[in-house]
């Protein structure tokens, strides 16, 4: 994504555009699911001014528009992602490794609507754990 497009994201949500929330962006963009501290850590190299606070209230900004998901994992803090496409989270229990999913889940939100007897259902945040490939191939070497 170039910065063009990530403002173009912040200008359809109507939030205000500054370097910071572009910073995070980038961030974001280049590293993948962060840590508040991640975030805060990679921009404050380039913007050594800048503080904490006003990088976890521009978090909390550009989630609210929905620019930014969080995903929570079983032993990291909360992290943020930028909301693309929908997909669901695989966690190593042995890496701790989080890893992106492409599926669809339209059909497992109906089922669930029609199940639930809930009026609307509109999001499916999904995290399943287990051993990696990586990991499996590890393990199996160690028995
Ligand atoms: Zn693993
Ligand atoms: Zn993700």
């Amino acid at each position: 994504m170039s910065k063009a497009i990530l403002i173009e994201m912040l200008k359809e949500k109507k939030l205000k555009i500054t370097p910071q929330r572009i910073a995070i962006l980038e961030e974001l963009e280049k590293n993948g699911h962060s840590t508040v501290d991640d975030i805060f850590n990679g921009i404050k190299l380039r913007v050594p001014s800048v503080s904490l606070a006003t990088v976890y209230k521009n978090i909390l900004a550009l989630q609210s528009a929905e620019i930014l998901k969080s995903v929570k994992t079983p032993t990291h803090k909360q992290k943020y992602e930028i909301n693309i496409k929908p997909h669901i989270h695989l966690f190593c229990k042995v890496c701790e490794n989080l890893q992106d999913f492409e599926i669809d889940t339209n059909e497992f939100k109906k089922y669930c609507k029609e199940k639930s007897g809930y009026y609307c259902i509109d999001e499916a945040s999904i995290l399943l754990t287990g051993i990696c490939k990586k990991c499996s191939k590890q393990q199996s070497k160690a028995i």
